[in-house]
Formats: C-alpha cells, sequence, structure tokens
C-alpha cells in the first residue's frame, strides 16, 4: 500500500505542471538579467531559478517588469539589484524567493509586489495560464477545468497500470 501511495504520488509530480519551458525562461532572463543574474548563472541546474510551470510565465514577467520599474526609479544596481534565488510551486501557490538588500528604501515595496503576484498565482491554472481553481484532495495545485480534467485522465491510466 506505502508503495502504491508513493508510486501515485511520483505521478502527481509527474502529471504536474511540470517545468517552464526553455523560450519563457530566456526570455524574462534576456529581459531582465539583473533580477535574474543568479538563475543565468546556474541555468545547468534544473531546480534552480525558475521552477514551476508555464502558465504562470505572464504572472512572472509582469512581476519582473514592476521591480525592474521600481529599481530603475532609485537607480539601485551591482548587488543592491533584487536578485531572484527561486521561483517555485509550494502548495499550490507561487513563492518567488528574491534576495532584497533590507538596507534598501524600496525594500517593502518589492515584497509587496512579491505578495501580490504570489496572491494572484492562487486564481491563475499553473499549467495553462487560464483562471484556474484551488485543488486539494492530498495534492494542493490550482488548475482549470481542462488541465485537470486532463490530469485526473492521465492519473486514471497510471493507476491502471499499478492494479
Ligand atoms: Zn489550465
Amino acid at each position: 500500500m506505502q508503495q502504491v501511495v508513493a508510486q501515485i504520488q511520483s505521478q502527481h509530480r509527474l502529471y504536474g505542471a511540470g517545468f517552464m519551458n526553455k523560450e519563457n525562461k530566456q526570455r524574462l532572463f534576456l529581459e531582465f538579467p539583473q533580477l535574474y543574474r543568479e538563475a543565468i548563472r546556474h541555468q545547468s541546474i534544473l531546480s534552480y531559478g525558475i521552477t514551476c510551470g508555464n502558465g504562470w510565465f505572464q504572472l512572472i514577467y509582469e512581476l519582473s517588469r514592476e521591480i525592474e520599474q521600481v529599481a530603475e526609479k532609485v537607480s539601485l544596481e551591482g548587488e543592491g539589484y533584487p536578485c531572484l534565488i527561486r521561483a517555485k510551486e509550494k502548495y499550490g501557490s507561487l513563492r518567488y524567493h528574491v534576495r532584497i538588500d533590507e538596507r534598501n528604501p524600496t525594500a517593502k515595496h518589492f515584497m509587496e509586489l512579491v505578495r501580490e503576484a504570489e496572491n494572484k498565482s492562487k486564481s491563475i491554472c499553473e499549467t495553462c495560464g487560464k483562471p484556474g481553481a484551488f485543488i486539494d484532495d492530498g495534492w494542493m495545485r490550482i488548475r482549470c477545468e481542462i488541465c485537470e480534467e486532463d490530469i485526473q485522465a492521465r492519473n486514471v491510466i497510471a493507476r491502471g497500470f499499478l492494479d
């Protein structure tokens, strides 16, 4: 039983939103090279940088642009510029871990932008970017109806293989 549960959990991961594709990541890296400097440096490490699904690309793109606008307004540069450590899914929603110099007068503003985006992710399908809802059946996720049906169909097939 334990083994079956573990296998189903690993399938959940398999049929989850997966990693953001290269094209989307490259667009973020090219347009916001300062914000993503660490992610760019560690591109070959799969679990590093941006590890959520494509559905949150637009959300992350807009957040990046907002961070950039604030940073430019107060002329931040070098290590004083916010730096993305990891953008991932946790308990269904986006977690955007960004290193911010707390002596920075705009630090609070950055944190507000991040919190706002994380909250918005709670109603955006992590797979496709359409409006989605929070689902928790032991595995928490944000999905639209179509992506959820797709996951369920794949899981039924996967469970069939386990019997
Ligand atoms: Zn979807």
